[in-house]
């Protein structure tokens, strides 16, 4: 973790800060000399929409996925878990999706730093540097070739749309606004129990699924029919409403109604 931390240091340090509109050039394809180097042995944090695509592109359940493929840490404040994607046991230390002549497996699913590679975003707002902007960074690892081999000249934002990135915009947004949400800038601590309503809500989408519909719950809070039909069909609804729940079970928000006992009066 702390290596991780000192390489955030030194992008919002060191890195040239680029816009959408800078250009780059490079060329990634099964024909270059490092095809396939870049999905061994790198750090790949998954957000919840990420393994709501893997889990269901591979057809297995929240729970198996995180399971086989993740493994979770604690994040520096030790509160909310942060789910990486695990390599291989080998030497090689490979991700599971990667075939050696097919390259990525998953491709249509696979997470957001993988299509946002060799583009890096940094987010100075949620960190000390708060005071700086938005920015995007090229990285230049060794193993990568991409650069050198001459190719399309690209602006950010030309590669981003490429590479499918705002179809995790809206996503990535609801995370953000949870993981660096005033609670925690407030120095307060949630309790275990909070924790893993966390976890389940926004990572393990099966199990809250059956919390929603195979407890109590539905006795305790208002939610719309309609609403429930949609969560029950849809894994991005559920999602959704999973970040209402954590607002509403971690943060105290207004986001879901609580139901009121027989009128009375
Ligand atoms: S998910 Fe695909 S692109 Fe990402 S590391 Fe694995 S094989 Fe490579
Ligand atoms: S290392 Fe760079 S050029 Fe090579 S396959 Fe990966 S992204 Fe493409």
């Amino acid at each position: 973790m702390k290596e991780l931390d000192s390489f955030k240091k030194n992008i919002l340090e060191q890195y040239p800060r680029l816009t959408a509109e800078d250009e780059f050039r490079f060329s990634c394809n099964p024909g270059v000399s490092c095809f396939n180097q870049c999905c061994s042995d790198v750090n790949i944090f998954l957000t919840p929409y990420d393994v709501l695509r893997l889990k269901n592109h591979l057809g297995i359940s929240s729970e198996k996925f995180l399971e086989k493929y993740t493994q979770v840490l604690g994040d520096r404040r030790q509160q909310l878990p942060t789910v990486q994607l695990l390599m291989t046991d080998t030497p090689e230390k490979s991700c599971h999706f990667v075939h050696p002549e097919q390259g990525c497996t998953v491709y249509s699913n696979r997470p957001w730093p993988c299509r946002m590679y060799p583009v890096g975003q940094a987010s100075p707002a949620e960190t000390e540097y708060r005071d700086d902007k938005k920015f995007y960074f090229l990285l230049h690892e060794e193993v990568c070739k991409g650069f050198e081999e001459g190719g399309k000249t690209w602006t950010i934002a030309e590669w981003m749309k490429d590479q499918g990135v705002s179809e995790y915009d809206e996503f990535g947004e609801l995370y953000k606004e949870v993981a660096f949400h005033k609670f925690f800038e407030q120095g307060k601590v949630l309790t275990p129990q909070k924790v893993e309503m966390f976890f389940m809500a926004l990572y393990n989408l099966d199990k809250f699924k059956e919390f929603i519909f195979g407890s109590t719950f539905l006795e305790r809070f208002e939610i719309a029919k309609e609403k429930l039909d949609k969560i029950i069909r849809d894994d991005e609804e559920l999602l959704r409403f999973g970040f209402d729940w954590v607002k509403f079970a971690l943060f105290g928000e207004n986001t879901i109604q609580i139901k009121t006992g027989p009128d009375t009066t």
